[in-house]
């Protein structure tokens, strides 16, 4: 009998936005540059909402923000993966991490912190603090090889900080939330995400969490980094600093703009078209090596 052809990898790519306003033109471009991505390899697309911090969520922004996808013809597979149902199985991996002592609870306040230079390093590591109202740290100690670069797929090789590549970082709060590295870790692996595709913004991020890949046993997706819209050098469109909602009635200029923004300018005509068929073309003509290789442009807001 002949042997079964290895089955080939599924690209499984995925949007996660967190709920914490309507979508804006940076948003709508992680979405953008990750659906296209995904759609032109005929993988498939996810959206997950990542709400796990109470505090910064605002009310109905989950559902505005599927509502503005849907009006950009940005239609995900299967159902939205919700972070705040998720609990139990975050509670699961830390208690896994806690028994293979991977990671300890610290009483250090940011405050301490900042004073002691503004790095953590370990005060609490042997400690032995209880878990409840303290912070849960990482445990770096015996990583014998921190997370100090990596390769994008837009950005190329990515050198880190050294000295935050082997700071012990927070992976549950002290008020009991989850932090953000350790549950996209968790769901990534959980959705199978074969490549992550965000903004530049969360370049800085992803050692952390190649970090805890490598913790859980899991091989690392691959990454790729779009540049992220910005008002003036450094100042990124955010729900934080009231970037203009997109608009839902009017979609095809914006999604033409979004489109130019990542190098995929759409011909002349096209702009009588749905979003359906502005989207068919882009996956068709959707290509890496038109990506912009920034971390940031310039808009007008
Ligand atoms: N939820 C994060 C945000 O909205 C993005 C998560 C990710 O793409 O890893 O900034």
């Amino acid at each position: 009998m002949r042997s079964a052809l290895p089955k080939p990898v599924l690209y499984r790519g995925r949007f996660a936005p967190s709920p914490s306003g309507p979508m804006h033109f940076g948003s709508l471009v992680a979405a953008l540059g990750s659906y296209l991505q995904a759609r032109s390899q005929q993988g498939s697309w996810q959206v997950r909402i990542d709400d796990i911090d109470p505090p910064r969520e605002v009310e109905g922004a989950a559902q505005d923000i599927l509502l503005t996808l849907q009006a950009y013809g940005l239609n995900w597979d299967g159902d939205v993966i919700y972070q705040s149902h998720n609990s139990q199985h975050y509670d699961h991996i830390l208690s896994q991490l806690t028994n293979q002592q991977l990671c300890y609870a610290c009483a250090c306040s940011r405050k301490i912190i900042r004073q002691n230079g503004g790095l953590y390093r370990g005060t609490c590591r042997n400690k032995q603090l209880p878990e409840i109202n303290n912070a849960l740290r990482i445990n770096l100690n015996n990583m014998t090889h921190p997370v100090t670069h990596f390769d994008d797929c837009l950005q190329g090789s990515v050198l880190l900080d050294e000295r935050q590549a082997t700071e012990d970082f927070i992976i549950r709060r002290k008020d009991g939330l989850y932090a953000y590295n350790l549950v996209t870790v968790i769901d990534d692996i959980n959705q199978g995400i074969t490549e992550i595709v965000r903004g530049a913004d969360l370049l800085n991020t992803t050692g952390k969490q190649i970090t805890l890949y490598q913790l859980l046993n899991n091989k690392p997706p691959a990454y790729l980094h779009l540049p992220v819209a910005v008002t003036a050098p450094g100042q990124k469109l955010s729900k934080q600093n009231h970037a203009l909602a997109i608009t839902k009635d009017n979609p095809i200029p914006t999604l033409l703009a979004a489109l130019s923004f990542l190098g995929h300018t759409a011909p002349q005509g096209i702009a009588d078209k749905s979003c359906f068929e502005i989207l068919k073309w882009a996956v068709q003509n959707w290509s890496q090596d038109k990506l912009p290789h920034l971390t940031e442009i310039q808009i007008k807001n």
